[in-house]
């Protein structure tokens, strides 16, 4: 590295936590106290709750439950001014039992290794209860990707696969876009892993362009699946979507797509925020032109004929169906008693803590847990890859029609544990998917 760069090596405001800005999602606050909430501990209780009331042995669940491995780099990047910037980045794969490890990459300032632990943990969840043959991964990178230039994300991309180029590969580590991230970065992961095995290797990572061998439908697998989980519940619970309400937190890809489908299928949707702030209206918001002024002005605020009300008011909203499609933890013991909606949908990761469940099941909310609402992204995911493994492309309705295929029997096979057990469909959710993933691990035997 030339002298004159690593002079002036600057250190990300991200990786040392002290200028960072502190964001409200991962905390709880209690009086004059501030406790964290660990997003990793949350999964572990609900893997717990739901192991319990298995009959499996304690060794094989200690074994599935962990990370298999958890990587921390951390990564040089060229700026623009022509100095050198730090940036603290991770791969974590919990599991390979069923197949490649699978998940997205988000780059956010507020990513954490327990964080990125538990959102890899929840994707061989997820990959189970829709059963493809994919175990779970996750990754993230510690930054704003708003503050950096295409010339700097691209860097940082680059950076990244080169520094973990052995950990992916098709039938190893397949990345996707996540939070912060998107297609242009896939492709840039493409390429780079590309030139290191010199020929272009599409199926290393999905929600690639669709000119590099991207699926159609892909960009709204995810608000299409929870559109259809959300769906069947209110089919189950007789609830008529022509006549339903609902709010949605977030209004980005999961949250926008998902609310302009159930849209179209007759739903009120009367309260959206984003991270900007949310806006009201009694008689319904026009989704469709609302996307539109999103795209134009990058927030929900300013739209005509509706009000700008408290962020806050969208999950105490009183509607049938609520969507938090944003980040973890949004719905927590402290404020899950004044949710007052039918049907949860959870369009995000994480967004209700252990202790939250507790009290919607108290109050008799449904609610659809993410590995099941918001698996129709990987389920697409799957589907690129097999179509760049055999190298030919379907089209946008053959990957619909087999979208809705595997998340209605999902839906039917939580319901059916969910019923069977007497328990909730996230504990029946845990339950498919913990019996899945052993049944492959005996089979497989553990190599000691
Ligand atoms: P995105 O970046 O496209 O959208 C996120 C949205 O949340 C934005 O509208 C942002 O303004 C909003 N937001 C952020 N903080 C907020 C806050 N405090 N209050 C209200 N709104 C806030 O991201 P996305 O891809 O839609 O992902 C959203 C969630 O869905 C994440 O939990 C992600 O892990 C999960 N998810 C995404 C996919 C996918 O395919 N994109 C698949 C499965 C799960």
């Amino acid at each position: 590295m030339p002298k004159k760069q690593t002079a002036n090596v600057r250190t990300n405001p991200g990786a040392g936590g002290s200028t960072r800005k502190k964001h409200s999602r991962m905390v709880v606050q209690r009086k004059n106290t501030t406790i964290p909430i660990s997003v990793f501990g949350n999964v572990m209780k609900q893997f717990d709750a739901a192991a319990a009331k298995m009959h499996i042995d304690p060794h094989l669940l200690d074994f599935i439950k962990v990370p298999r491995r958890s990587t921390i780099v951390n990564l040089p990047v060229r700026m623009d001014d022509g100095g050198y910037r730090m940036f603290t980045a991770y791969r974590v794969q919990h599991s390979i039992a069923r197949g490649p490890a699978k998940g997205g990459i988000r780059f956010h300032p507020d990513v954490t290794l327990d964080e990125v632990q538990a959102l890899a943990s929840w994707m061989t969840w997820k990959c189970a209860v829709v059963n493809i043959p994919f175990g779970g991964a996750k990754g993230g990178i510690i930054c704003d990707p708003q503050e950096l230039s295409d010339g700097e994300l691209e860097r940082l991309t680059r950076r990244y696969v080169g520094d973990m180029v052995d950990l992916f590969g098709p039938d190893q580590d397949i990345p996707a876009p996540d939070v912060g991230s998107g297609p242009q970065v896939m492709a840039w992961f493409m390429d780079t892993y590309s030139m290191r095995e010199n020929h272009p290797v599409p199926g290393t990572v999905t929600g690639k362009p669709i000119n590099l061998g991207g699926s159609l439908g892909r960009n709204e697998a995810t608000g299409r699946g929870v559109m259809i989980a959300t769906r069947e519940a209110a089919r189950h619970l007789k609830l008529d979507l022509s006549q339903a309400t609902a709010a949605v937190q977030g209004f980005g890809n999961v949250g926008s797509i998902s609310a302009r489908l159930l849209h179209e299928l007759g739903v009120r949707f009367t309260y959206v925020s984003d991270v900007t702030g949310a806006v009201h209206s009694p008689e319904g918001i026009d989704i469709p032109k609302l996307i539109l002024h999103v795209e134009k002005t990058k927030s929900v605020l300013g739209f005509p004929g509706v009000r700008k009300v408290e962020p806050g008011e969208v999950l105490h909203a009183s509607v049938d169906i609520l969507v938090p499609a944003a980040l973890e933890n949004q719905v927590t013991q402290e404020n899950a008693h004044q949710v007052r909606c039918r049907i949860l949908a959870e369009g995000a990761n994480g967004p209700v803590t252990p202790e939250a469940d507790k009290i919607l099941k108290k109050n008799g909310v449904f609610v659809i847990p993410d590995i099941l609402c918001n698996a129709g992204g990987v389920t697409v995911s799957y589907f690129e890859w097999v179509q760049n493994r055999i190298g030919y492309f379907w089209s946008e309705d053959e990957v619909n029609r087999r979208l809705e295929e595997k998340m209605i029997s999902a839906f039917h096979d939580v319901l059916n544990v969910a019923i069977k057990n007497k328990t909730t469909m996230r504990i029946g959710a845990f339950m498919l998917a913990i019996a899945r993933v052993v049944d492959v691990v005996k089979l497989r035997g553990i190599y000691s």
